[in-house]
């Protein structure tokens, strides 16, 4: 039996390594940057550009006292789930010439929330401690597009792509 487990753990890592996925990582082992962006720690914890992920991607980033993601939207859906820290949701209605009334969210450790297809959001840490959220993305590589306020034209968005952390190198 346990010769039979070890042929089943040999031929299963093999395979993850041909195919360039390794199974089983562990997340002290996967690079974090800022990718130049002050306050911000990002790990592509599995993507589809470094990992060759098809269908979603799955990011762990941290957010100093307040610092935020910039105000955007993208053609894929979003989930962040919330680990640590306080922060604020900014939502823009969608479907409008541009972003318009926002809602306003209060979010912390345990809140989940779920961004719709070309909503324009942003996040901002507005606490005295470290935000902390995993964010699961569908559609990866990311193409995103970042406004300078909520009140400029769906049509002066700047088209980011590929994002940051897609162009980088990295070795996991
Ligand atoms: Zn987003």
């Amino acid at each position: 039996m346990r010769s039979v487990l070890l042929v089943w753990v040999l031929a299963f890592a093999a395979l993850s390594r041909a195919s360039g996925i390794l199974v089983v990582r562990n997340l002290s082992d996967i690079p974090q940057d800022s990718y130049g962006r002050p306050g911000l720690s990002h790990m592509t914890v599995a993507g589809a550009v470094h990992h060759g992920m098809k269908e979603l991607e799955v990011w762990l980033q941290t957010f100093a006292p307040g610092s935020g993601t910039p105000i955007h939207r993208h053609d894929c859906e979003e989930i962040f789930l919330v680990l640590k820290g306080k922060g604020t949701l900014f939502l823009a209605e969608p479907g409008l010439e541009y972003p318009g009334e926002v809602l306003q969210f209060h979010i912390s450790g345990n809140s989940t929330m779920t961004i719709p297809v070309n909503s324009v959001h942003q996040i901002i840490n507005t606490s005295n401690e470290d935000l902390q959220f995993y964010v699961i993305i569908s559609r990866p590589p990311i193409r995103v597009f970042v406004y300078r306020s909520f009140l400029v034209p769906h049509t002066e968005a700047v088209t980011h792509f590929p994002y940051p952390w897609d162009l980088k190198t990295l070795t996991s």
